[in-house]
């Protein structure tokens, strides 16, 4: 049993669907109080609704992570609205498919603005209330895809995860002075909205191709994160969670036949 974090601030970025409102709702009925953010501050506002209409307490803010302004914006309101600031979960990320012949320098800017510096300055902008706390998190989603596996047409993509993993293991040192612990959650195929308009039967092709036959659910990289951001997580710092189901795992196609 993990000690409660009942009452502790939680800023979930990019919380308004996906795994980052997995994240937020994991977060919401451990007793946090959570911070959803996105770009859109209705969409924000209608998910800190749905978590507070079950016990939870939230509340939406708005703002786009690759613009530093927004973000230090972000922080001192949620601070002020939660007295602090203990937990944050770099989460928003963008992931537009383009193969490197057609992939634009744009493109690739725009998949690191946000992925990779956005990761950079939603830190930068937390960490004057995060070492305030006595309990200062945070937990990065990055993905196998970058890290340990490639896609085609995700280059820019896989890039920026794997980025985020190298940010990672000198942000940790830096900030381990302020007992700060900095770690990331690694999801594979998770069904978040997005997949699931893509037909039951997309889901299913890709399920097949995962060791224990299905898709991950956003409440799983949920857990995950909620696990790294606990009292009991306090000397793990740096390192990875892979929440994939073991899809890393088989060497070739037949490994997967019974
Ligand atoms: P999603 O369903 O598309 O949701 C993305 C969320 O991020 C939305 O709330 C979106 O809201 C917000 N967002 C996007 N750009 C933003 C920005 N610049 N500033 C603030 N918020 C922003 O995505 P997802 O699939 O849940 O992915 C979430 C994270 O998990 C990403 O970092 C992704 O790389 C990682 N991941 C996903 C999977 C998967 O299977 N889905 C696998 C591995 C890793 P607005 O558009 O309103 O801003």
């Amino acid at each position: 049993m993990l000690t409660s974090l009942a009452g502790r601030s939680v800023i979930v970025t990019g919380a308004s669907k996906g795994i980052g409102k997995g994240i937020a709702q994991v977060f919401a009925r451990s007793g946090a109080k959570v911070a959803v953010v996105s770009r859109n501050l209705s969409e924000a506002e209608a998910c800190a609704a749905e978590l507070t209409a079950k016990g939870g307490t939230a509340k939406g803010f708005a703002a786009d992570v690759s613009h530093a302004e927004d973000v230090d914006n972000l922080a001192s309101s949620v601070a002020s609205a939660f007295g602090g600031i203990d937990i944050l979960c770099s989460n928003a990320g963008i992931f537009p498919q383009a193969k490197i012949e057609d992939l634009t320098a744009d493109e690739w800017d725009q998949v690191m603005a946000t992925n990779l510096k956005g990761t950079f300055l939603s830190i930068k902008g937390c960490l004057p209330y995060l070492k305030k706390s006595d309990q200062g998190r945070i937990v990065i989603t990055s993905s196998i895809t970058g890290p340990v596996t490639g896609f085609p047409g995700w280059t820019h993509y896989a890039a920026s995860k794997a980025g985020q993993l190298g940010f990672m293991r000198t942000a940790c040192i830096e900030l381990a002075k302020y007992g700060i612990t900095v770690n990331a959650v690694l999801p594979g195929n998770v069904l978040t909205e997005g997949l699931i308009a893509l037909g039951e039967e997309y889901c299913n092709s890709m399920a097949a191709s995962v060791p224990l036959r299905k898709l991950g659910t956003v409440e799983d990289i949920g857990y995950a994160a909620l696990f790294l951001a606990s009292k009991e997580a306090a000397y793990i710092t740096g390192q990875t969670i892979i929440v994939d189901g073991g899809q890393i795992l088989p060497e070739s196609l037949d490994a997967l036949k019974d």
